[in-house]
């Protein structure tokens, strides 16, 4: 069903100088509101009023502390801080009353979620609504609405509010996104014209690469409520589960011809993991959307364009957690006054169709809080029931990789899953599953809803587009063992500490490490980046009883620049840092390659490149920066795509090219050219893979089966297409251990990550092929057949040697959204070990 208002004045058109509106542009009876509460205005520049600029995140936070300060309908909390310090705010509103008794009414809201609250009596129970704004910078209206909205619940006294704040608990997120906000509000002021100019081709309207959407590290926020791998995240997902929301509602904006969309989104793109029972209670929100937006004469639609699968969505994660998400997407005026086919688009109008669907949810909440709340309680109740006789069935996870596996358990914990110990070690199908290193997850728990979300793999699906990723199976992110698991025996609560290195044997002759830890490529920077040299084994060895595999990285202590002392001091540090443990031994003597041997190669230190700008895809070149920087402390330069002509390449020996279109001028690629020939190594991802080849840099074949176009209808077209999208799936490989591309993984299988269709042919010369896709390779998501076929006899790794340089391709991304653990070490081997391949 589509609800469109009947005709009405399509976008009010604000008729004085210069659109400038008042708060009465979006208030009525302001005279009646508490004249002791501070109005937005006051905080905003030069006393501008909401709209008629934008917002940036220091002054929204000035007022909102302004506000909290004076009213005791709020309570304002700061949960951390962005990668930029900027606060993380959270506003808890409610009447007075309320407030005073807060947490035994978020005790008794959570109560709902297990046994214990089956007997509370509803009747007099606040419903709990968590409204959140602008988790994408660029898409403004929402945080700048959330000024107005705080303002009118703090300071209105119509009884229609009053028993709001009476009946509901208001967690207020007034922006999502700090420092993508702030970027874009520096944007859209700086670029505003005192003569308002609504030309779309304006530079106001046209950010600068990478845009206000994202976060610090070029991430978008909105796929990362289920992964949770960044701060703002993380402070927002704990206090989710803190409250368990009845509603949860997440204002976006869309392309600027548009008009306004709240969900539900398309029917037969809704996951089939969320009960029926949540889309209907959808619409029946909606309806309270559709009235306000046509009295205020907006046009609007829904179920349609958006859709309902992926749970890393702000507006599909809490439809696996008991609670109802809501997305909007309001037509953009991006500055201040745009075009658009539907006439001119101002900002103020952008914020008040915001406001008036943060109303519209509110009061949605207050007249379905007796059926939320029964939702709530019978969405746990009867995930209980489904798990109940799983009572003693469990995930059993295991990996050798504490720091990977405590990473994994964070994320869990993160989710307030319940954990618990192995009660004893075991081996099952050949693997080895030992207590310090693994863990229980019972099957049978609140929130085994959401962990089947996280675990499943799926391949049978009721439609073949996806607004987003088709998999996500942390089990594989993080290249896990695991399998199901019975036990009688009582099970302890598992708590992990981030795991500490070691050394065994303190020694004055030399260290040996393994490469399988998940912080050794911080570890190898370190010792290389203090002029220490590392050396590889390109072999595995035994020393007594200890085996060493491939990749093991050997530090000897005379033949350096750095004294004993020094040496041992960055081993502490290391130590201190990681779980990595040092094995200390004073001989060269080893069963196999002999630690004076030729097999051991030294590692020289990388200088790496990272091309960004225009035309690069950001959320890839991101994702490497992110890891680099802050797991890695690995320093990346980022050079603008633009300067690449000027910049002296001579200073790197490595350059990244994250997945874009590199359209670079003939002397630009003569220059790369020349500097891979001097000995520079390029390392490609997904589409640079077409660009290189196409440039003569590499020589490669491509699988390209396609579906036949004989009885596509017109209307079909574009679902059709869609259809043949690899948006975002995960396939089992095969790896050739001995291949330096594989150091560090002591399985024969990987998980891999594709969200492109190029399926680079295997090599006729099978060494050349370390990384193969196995012979049924979808573990879960969406693929065509055609693709699938393309697949088969394909690789997602290539090398090649160009004179004293090499330059290494990856198809699938090793690096997707930072909770592809497993894969990272493909791309760090890449890094440190192309010269052994
Ligand atoms: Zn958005």
């Amino acid at each position: 069903m589509r609800y469109i208002s009947c005709l009405v004045i399509l976008f009010s058109l604000i008729s004085h100088s210069q659109n400038q509106v008042n708060l009465s542009y979006y208030l009525e009876n302001l005279d009646s509101y508490d004249e002791n509460i501070p109005k937005p205005n006051g905080y905003l520049l030069n006393n501008n009023e909401v709209g008629n600029s934008h917002v940036s995140h220091d002054r929204l936070v000035q007022y909102m502390y302004a506000l909290a300060e004076s009213s005791d309908r709020i309570i304002i909390e700061n949960r951390g801080q962005t990668y930029e310090g900027r606060p993380i705010l959270i506003l808890t509103i409610s009447s007075k009353k309320n407030l005073e008794n807060i947490e035994r009414i978020r005790q008794d809201h959570i109560s709902l979620n297990s046994e214990s609250g089956l007997a509370k009596d509803l009747s007099n129970m606040p419903v709990v609504i968590y409204q959140g704004y602008s988790i994408h910078g660029n898409e403004p209206s929402g945080s700048n609405s959330s000024m107005i909205y705080a303002y009118h619940l703090a300071a209105s006294k119509s009884p229609k509010t009053i028993n709001a704040l009476n009946n509901a608990v208001i967690l207020l997120d007034p922006s999502f996104n700090p420092d993508g906000l702030q970027r874009f509000a520096h944007w859209a002021n700086t670029n505003k014209s005192m003569h308002l100019n609504p030309d779309s081709s304006d530079r106001e309207f046209n950010e600068n690469w990478p845009g206000g959407r994202t976060n610090h590290y070029w991430f978008d926020m909105n796929r990362d409520w289920l992964p949770v791998q960044l701060p703002e995240s993380k402070a927002r997902i704990k206090t989710f589960h803190k409250w368990s929301p009845n509603i949860l509602t997440d204002h976006h904006e869309m392309g600027t011809n548009s008009t306004f969309f709240y969900q539900p989104g398309i029917p037969s793109r809704v996951n089939p993991l969320t009960p029926k029972e949540n889309q209907t209670i959808t619409s029946e929100i909606g309806k309270f959307h559709e009235k306000r937006l046509s009295e205020i004469g907006s046009l609007f639609y829904s179920e349609e364009d958006y859709d309902d699968f992926y749970y890393g969505k702000g507006s599909t994660f809490p439809d696996i957690n008991g609670s109802i998400g809501i997305l909007f997407e309001q037509a953009s005026s991006r500055g201040h006054l745009q075009n658009s086919i539907n006439g001119e688009i101002s900002f103020p109008f952008t914020v008040k169709n915001q406001l008036t669907t943060s109303l519209s949810s509110l009061e949605a909440a207050i007249n379905l809080r007796l059926k939320l709340l029964n939702y709530q309680k019978n969405f746990f109740k009867s995930s209980r029931k489904e798990t109940s006789k799983n009572n003693n069935e469990y995930y059993l996870v295991g990996d050798n990789d504490k720091s990977k596996l405590f990473h994994f358990y964070e994320l869990l914990k993160t989710h307030e899953i319940i954990i618990k110990t192995l009660p004893k070690n075991e081996v099952i199908n050949n693997v080895e599953f030992n207590k310090e290193s693994a863990l229980l997850v019972p099957k049978n728990q609140n929130k085994s809803r959401l962990l089947k979300a996280m675990f499943e793999e799926r391949t049978e699906f009721e439609d073949s587009l996806f607004y987003d990723i088709s998999a996500w199976s942390f089990l594989h992110s993080f290249n896990l063992n695991f399998t199901d698991y019975s036990t009688k025996i009582k099970t302890k609560d598992l708590g992990l500490e981030k795991p500490k290195g070691k050394v065994i044997n303190k020694s004055d002759y030399a260290y040996l490490f393994s490469w399988d830890d998940y912080y050794t490529p911080k570890a190898l920077y370190r010792f290389l980046d203090k002029g220490v040299r590392v050396k590889v084994a390109t072999n595995n060895f035994k020393i007594g009883s200890k085996e060493f595999d491939y990749g093991t990285l050997l530090i000897t202590i005379k033949n350096q620049d750095l004294n004993t002392n020094q040496i041992h001091e960055i081993i502490q540090s290391l130590i201190n840092e990681t779980g990595i443990v040092f094995h200390g031994y004073n001989s060269s003597y080893t069963s196999g390659i002999d630690l004076g041997s030729n097999d051991f190669v030294n590692v020289s230190k990388p200088n790496i490149a990272l091309i960004v700008g225009e035309g690069v895809t950001s959320y890839d070149a991101g994702e490497i920066w992110h890891l680099l920087d802050t797991r890695y402390q690995i320093p990346i330069t980022k050079i603008k795509k633009s300067s690449l002509y000027s910049q002296d390449l001579s200073k790197y020996n490595t350059l990244i090219l994250a997945n874009g279109n590199y359209n670079l001028t003939d002397k630009v690629v003569k220059k790369i050219k020349k500097w891979v020939e001097a000995g520079g190594n390029i390392i490609g991802f997904r589409n640079t893979i077409n660009w290189l080849n196409k440039k003569g840099l590499i020589a490669v074949e491509f699988n390209n089966n396609k579906p036949s176009l004989k009885s596509i209808k017109f209307k079909d077209k574009s679902n059709f297409y869609g259809s043949q999208l690899t948006s975002g799936a995960i396939f089992n490989t095969v790896l050739d251990r001995s291949h330096p591309i594989n150091y560090g993984y002591n399985k024969n299988n990987l998980s891999i990550f594709r969200n492109t269709n190029i399926y680079l042919k295997n090599d006729s010369i099978s060494f050349n092929n370390p990384i193969t896709y196995s012979k049924n390779p979808l573990i879960s998501g969406y693929i065509s057949k055609e693709n699938l076929k393309s697949l088969k006899n394909a690789r997602p790794f290539a090398v090649f040697n160009h004179k004293k340089g090499k330059i290494a391709v990856f198809s699938d991304n090793t690096n997707f959204r930072a909770f592809w653990y497993g894969t990272n070490k493909l791309m760090m081997n890449a890094i440190f070990f192309t010269n052994l391949m």
